[in-house]
């Protein structure tokens, strides 16, 4: 199987060059040639099997020039019991008769991203010594929270890459900050920025970006690398879990073989939802794919309206990792839907970089409507969606699979459509611990309490177990003080690389 980028489709590339490559050099993202198809004799094979079979057999698919063996030495690494706190890894919650949870949170940083970053360093560090790299590859991350410390337990110790992770010093949770400034590993480091998000992250754009810099590491035999989710290695764990899903779903008898769901996904760069619509496309029955945003709603505009358009207002919002205006993963989607039209897709992107905007035409909309339904939720009707669910069903969710959950009650409202109905949930609540308490137990009860002091509150009432890596934090020495201005961010990259 070979890659091609959505703005030049003329070149072919391995797996393993994609995956070091992250993104096309023309800014294209790399895509698979060509689907393969999954029969439903091929799903009910999977039936009996684990979640690292399963990951095998599909991953095998996609990264044909990796031998068997390290697929396997691959998925066995990153998705075992220890790391995940339960053998399912990706576990199936039934909530009620029509609807069920995908919890993809139970890896050591409890959120989805470890899904993909758990495998993506491995990938790379075989494609690296297949490819016979001559150089280390230098991870920089500019993180709100989730990403850094996914990435960072994600490359910890894998050889040939280092990973440097930048935080704004007010812009992290207490746990999330806890999380990253206790980390161990030997090639790693965590800075904090004193600013918010957007200096953080325009400062690493801006090393990214700075040619000389760039030249003057490579010189040193460093290259710089980023592990978002356009690189097809993040992305391609991704179609795993919701065969997973599926084939516990049959197993557990919750549907038949065949029966079509629904999936909904909480949205922000458009990589979770892009990977059920590839599940589709390789034949798992998926009837509607629901595309939840919350006050940032772009894509919901665009589903609705066929136009993308980020001149708008940004908010920040309690669903922090769905705050995004540009959602890099749709370009895929396009390509796809524009019958493979690399001109097209070049078109559109050219037209959202300099005026920030483009239409895709009544004809693409019209396709898109057929597999899509898009809806966006405010910061109150999540909170409010979390209190209901807890009073309803005893089951405690995150903001962000909150707002999943109330787009779905909106689609069913608007459609009627009884279909069994799979709600992605991408963290774990006890990482939004303020507000998760603050819709549950209300303001005066929240008070000035810990983050600490207010998951135990809630485990009380809920039931549902505190995440023992969340548990451990609390005693774990902390490793990371550095903190510097953003004008200084190169100066610890050097520092760290120990370069002059
Ligand atoms: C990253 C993230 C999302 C958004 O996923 P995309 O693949 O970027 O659409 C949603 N919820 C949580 C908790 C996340 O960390």
């Amino acid at each position: 199987m070979f890659y091609e980028s959505t703005r030049n489709n003329t070149l072919k590339h391995s797996a393993s060059e994609a995956i070091i490559q992250g993104i096309s050099p023309e800014g294209g993202l790399y895509v698979p040639e060509t689907f393969p198809v999954f029969s439903l004799e091929k799903i009910a094979d999977m039936v009996p099997m684990d979640y690292r079979q399963r990951a095998e057999e599909i991953l095998a698919l996609f990264l044909s020039d990796y031998p068997r063996e390290e697929i396997r030495d691959c998925v066995n690494k990153a998705y075992r019991e220890g790391k995940f706190d339960r053998p399912e890894i990706a576990p199936v919650h039934k909530l009620s008769e029509n609807q069920y949870i995908l919890e993809l949170w139970h890896g050591p940083t409890c959120a989805f991203k470890d899904m993909a970053l758990q495998s993506l360093p491995n990938f790379m560090e075989k494609a690296q010594k297949r490819l016979k790299a001559d150089w280390e590859t230098v991870i920089l991350v500019a993180t709100s929270g989730d990403t850094g410390k996914a990435a960072l337990e994600g490359f910890r110790d894998v050889s040939g890459i280092s990973i440097l992770v930048f935080y704004p010093e007010e812009g992290v949770s207490q746990i999330q900050k806890l999380q990253m400034v206790t980390q161990e590993g030997k090639n790693l480091q965590v800075a904090a920025v004193r600013g918010n998000f957007d200096a953080t992250q325009n400062g690493v754009k801006e090393l990214f970006t700075d040619q000389d810099f760039v030249a003057f590491l490579e010189q040193r035999g460093y290259r710089l690398s980023s592990a978002n989710s356009i690189n097809w290695g993040r992305l391609v764990p991704q179609i795993v879990y919701y065969f997973s899903a599926y084939d516990d779903m049959v197993g557990e008898g919750y549907i038949d073989l065949g029966e079509k769901i629904n999936v909904v996904v909480p949205t922000g760069n458009f990589g979770n939802i892009l990977a059920a619509y590839y599940a589709g496309r390789m034949g798992l029955p998926i009837h509607r794919l629901i595309c939840a945003s919350n006050q940032n709603n772009v894509l919901t505009d665009f589903f609705r309206e066929g136009q993308y358009n980020r001149n708008r207002e940004f908010y920040k919002t309690i669903s922090p990792s769905m705050d995004i205006l540009i959602s890099s993963n749709l370009e895929r989607l396009l390509y796809e839907v524009a019958g493979r039209d690399n001109d097209k897709v070049k078109g559109w992107m050219e037209a959202l970089k300099h005026q920030g905007q483009y239409h895709v035409g009544e004809e693409i909309r019209e396709v898109l409507g057929k597999t899509f339904w898009a809806g966006y939720a405010p910061d109150e009707e999540a909170m409010e969606t979390i209190r209901r669910i807890f009073h309803k069903h005893h089951y405690l969710m995150d903001p962000h699979t909150a707002v999943g959950q109330k787009i779905y009650e909106d689609y069913r409202e608007a459609t009627g459509d009884e279909n069994k109905t799979l709600l992605v949930s991408t963290a774990s609540p006890y990482k939004f611990t303020r507000d998760v308490a603050k819709a549950i137990l209300g303001e005066e009860e929240v008070g000035e309490k810990d983050d600490f002091a207010l998951n135990e509150i809630l485990a009380q009432v809920s039931g549902m177990p505190i995440p023992a890596a969340l548990q451990d934090l609390k005693g774990k020495p902390v490793l990371h003080t550095v903190s510097c201005q953003r004008e200084a961010m190169r100066d610890v990259v050097m520092e760290f690389l120990q370069v002059k």
